[in-house]
């Protein structure tokens, strides 16, 4: 199915003009800001060696991945589906990378024979799996620095008694008692930030790193630096630069880093219709037919949606509402400088990360439909989803009868 072009460069306001030819909700990815996005990785790839991996949690739409696959150097996965998807998308070009606390023992072969690093969370795993491992894909070991930059203990993987990483502490206690247990390890990851848009916290931990590590630094192959950073935002690039020179001149090592958000956000909106109005204890009301389950970081996070419209002084107030059962499924107070109707739209920008990937169906509210925004501005339906597959993920199956 194809809609009406854009004219201008496609930018949500102009989507919400066309807004009202999609079914809702609907999920849209624009493609030309996802070309601006892995525009702004170019300046750290051309700088350095370094080689830039999309974390695909973060948005999974195979189109999407696709489309990045030939500007990056590969994914990273957080498990073994994710690395399926992954490999099924690059094929035999680029490298998949994958690091979980939750590695199975029934998976660890297919990860072998998918992935081309595999970092493993806890000396246990790597006891446990690096055989299993070694012969196929070059092995690491994450590594928490025990150095905090996210306030959010919820987002912070280096908090106290954290489940992300060897810590500092005990992994130089390790190689200390028995240089042996880390035999056959090639590189170390960290991932320790989250929406951080100043890079200096990753010079600081690489050069914790290198002061606490040096000599275990010196006998690796890479380093992976995580994710959570926001690269497009970000007003300074230079000590990521700096990080990255670091370990490739000391060490010879190759850097790679893994966004996930950054390479994502700013290129997916959510677009949804007004069922209903009303007014409560004198607010307004506006029900929409999406709901915080399509954006549960909302609810998570505690954060407030950016909604195309809003104006700060805006005559028009609406508390917008989510359609679910739940008290406390809402968006926010909203105002805008024209009245809000039944059927009006209401478009969520920067809607990409964690939106889709995290969505579910809780009170049988369907899951957005996807929709591209191409480079021409076109709109095409690419995905729609069913009262089948609704059904089917219960237990019905298409073919039983209900
Ligand atoms: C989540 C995650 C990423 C991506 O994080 P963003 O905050 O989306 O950039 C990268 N690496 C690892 C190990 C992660 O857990």
């Amino acid at each position: 199915m194809s809609l009406p072009k854009l004219d201008k460069k496609p930018v949500a306001a102009s989507l919400a003009d066309v807004s009202r030819h999609l079914e809702t909700p609907a999920f849209v990815y624009d493609e030309a800001a996802f070309d601006s996005l892995l525009g702004s990785v170019e300046p750290i790839r051309q700088a350095t060696n370094c080689r830039v991996l999309f974390a695909l949690k973060a948005f999974s739409f195979v189109d999407v991945l696709k489309l990045m696959a030939p500007r990056l150097d590969g994914f990273a996965a957080s498990s073994l589906f994710e690395a399926r998807l992954a490999r099924k998308v690059l094929g035999g070009t680029g490298t998949v990378h994958v690091t979980t606390p939750g590695l199975r023992p029934d998976d660890i072969d297919d990860i072998a024979s998918l992935c081309d690093y595999v970092s493993f969370n806890s000396l246990g795993q790597l006891g446990r799996y690096r055989n299993a491992v070694a012969p196929y894909t070059s092995v690491g070991l994450r590594v928490n620095p025990q150095l905090s930059f996210v306030d959010d203990d919820r987002y912070d993987p280096c908090r106290r008694h954290s489940k992300l990483g060897v810590p500092l502490d005990d992994l130089e206690q390790a190689v200390d008692i028995d240089r042996r247990r880390l035999d056959g390890v090639e590189g170390i990851h960290i991932h320790t930030n989250c929406d951080s848009t100043s890079l200096s916290p990753v010079l600081e931990t690489v050069q914790r790193l290198e002061s606490r590590l040096g000599g275990l630094l010196a006998e690796m192959k890479w380093v992976n630096l995580g994710g959570g950073y926001l690269f497009d935002e970000a007003e300074d690039l230079s000590p990521l630069l700096e990080a990255i020179a670091l370990l490739e001149t000391n060490y010879g090592l190759q850097v790679c880093v893994e966004p996930g958000a950054a390479m994502v956000r700013s290129a997916g909106y959510v677009v949804s219709s007004v069922l209903d109005i009303f007014t409560s204890d004198g607010r307004r009301v506006a029900v929409l037919d999406t709901t915080v389950n399509h954006m549960p970081e909302v609810l998570e996070y505690g954060y407030e949606p950016d909604v195309e419209g809003h104006v700060e002084d805006g005559e028009f107030e609406y508390l917008l509402a989510g359609s679910t059962c739940l008290a406390g499924d809402l968006f926010g107070i909203y105002r805008f400088a024209a009245p809000l109707d039944i059927g009006s739209r209401v478009v969520f920008n920067n809607a990409g990360a964690y939106t889709m990937s995290k969505a579910h169906t809780f009170n049988g509210v369907n899951l957005p439909a996807v929709y591209r925004l191409d480079l021409s501005g076109e709109l095409t339906l690419r995905k729609r989803f069913t009262y089948e597959d609704y059904a089917e993920r219960w237990g019905a199956g298409i073919s039983v009868p209900v």
